[in-house]
């Protein structure tokens, strides 16, 4: 009897899925747009929490804290305490 029960259970959850599934996600979901713009994001901020780890992106060096700054493509750099004199001359932004 119990058994029954379960199969029962079973197939209702398989029908609700089925279900949900025929609703129909369109291939360019707003979800899929959101969990685009997230992993840049958590990839930033894996940066930021180690910084000392960080070798400079302009003299590979692990010279201790690094400042994050934002290039003209969109990408993140960090940045050492000597190099942050280049970053300025080139108008980049900190983060
Ligand atoms: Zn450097």
């Amino acid at each position: 009897m119990t058994y029954l029960l379960i199969a029962v259970l079973l197939l209702a959850i398989a029908g609700v899925m089925i279900f949900l599934r025929k609703q129909g996600v369109p291939p360019h979901s707003v979800q899929e747009e959101t969990n685009r713009k997230v992993i840049p994001l958590d990839r930033h901020r894996q940066l930021r929490s180690k910084p000392e780890e960080q070798p400079c992106s302009s003299c590979k060096r692990k010279n201790g804290k690094l400042i994050f700054y934002a290039q003209d493509n969109g990408s993140v750099v960090g940045l050492c305490r000597d190099c942050r004199d280049k970053a300025k001359k080139r108008d980049m932004l900190p983060l």
